[in-house]
């Protein structure tokens, strides 16, 4: 660091730099989906910045252009004007390569649907994703995280033999087990009983403060939404509301 640096200052009197790392930017973004004669407009030029670290839970009415936010950070669909930044790299131009790098190596995506492998018991299935995405998973872990899910008893199941609750909360233990730097979900806790809502949402947090993970979750219970740091509502493809809770 350069002498003489205000960087160089503050590290020498042990002031820690307060201005955290910007990891989602979305710079007026637009979204048209054009099927045949109709035009529908998703997103309305929306700006949104998004630190590492921080919980950010996107609410709005159906139709806001939630579900379409979530599809251009993670990269499976593309803005047709703006730019969308995930840790510096432009994903609405990036080419396929590149975004699915980022969606292995920065995102776990929570949607609905989960994928599990069918031929692989849920515990192997956990194992598996966390090695793919390098991080030390032993056995011991991925039990602890399947009986975090409430899917203790279910670690030697196919997913074939689960149900499709249980088959999303196994999916959810498979994405924490990769340990990924941004986790994007949509309802995550959508078809959960509160206990076990409750539950995903402590192991969430959990994984926040141990890995400094970033969440951004689309929800319509406010509940879940005070679980997050700023809750960010949409109407009509734009933000209307921007608000941090702690
Ligand atoms: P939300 O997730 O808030 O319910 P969406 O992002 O799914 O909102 O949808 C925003 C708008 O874009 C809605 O009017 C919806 O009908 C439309 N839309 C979403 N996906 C498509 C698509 N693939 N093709 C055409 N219109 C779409």
């Amino acid at each position: 660091m350069a002498v003489g640096s205000v960087e160089g200052v503050r590290a020498a009197a042990g002031i820690v730099p307060d201005r955290k790392k910007t990891l989602v930017q979305l710079e007026e973004v637009i979204k048209v989906y054009r099927e045949s004669d109709v035009e529908t407009i998703a997103l309305r030029g929306l700006d949104l910045s998004i630190e590492e670290g921080d919980s950010v839970a996107i609410m709005g009415r159906s139709g806001s252009g939630k579900s379409t936010l979530l599809n251009l950070i993670s990269g499976s669909d593309r803005p047709t004007a703006g730019r969308v930044l995930v840790d510096g790299t432009d994903v609405g131009r990036a080419d396929e390569v590149a975004r699915a790098q980022l969606r292995g190596k920065v995102m776990g995506i929570i949607f609905q649907s989960q994928n599990l492998l069918p031929f692989l018991t849920l515990e192997e299935n956990v194992v598996l994703t966390g090695r793919l995405a390098g991080t030390e998973l032993d056995g011991s872990w991925a039990r602890e995280l399947l009986d975090r899910v409430g899917l203790a008893d279910r670690g030697s199941h196919r997913p074939d033999q689960l149900s499709g609750g249980e088959q999303q909360r196994g999916g959810l233990a498979c994405v924490l087990a990769a340990k990924p730097r941004l986790l994007l979900a949509d309802e995550m806790t959508g078809e959960l009983d509160s206990a076990t809502a409750a539950k995903l949402l402590d192991l969430v947090r959990e994984v926040r403060r141990t890995e400094g993970m970033t969440v951004i979750m689309v929800t319509h219970d406010e509940q879940v939404a005070q679980t997050a740091d700023r809750i960010v509502e949409l109407r009509d493809g734009r933000v209307v509301a921007d608000r941090r809770v702690r």
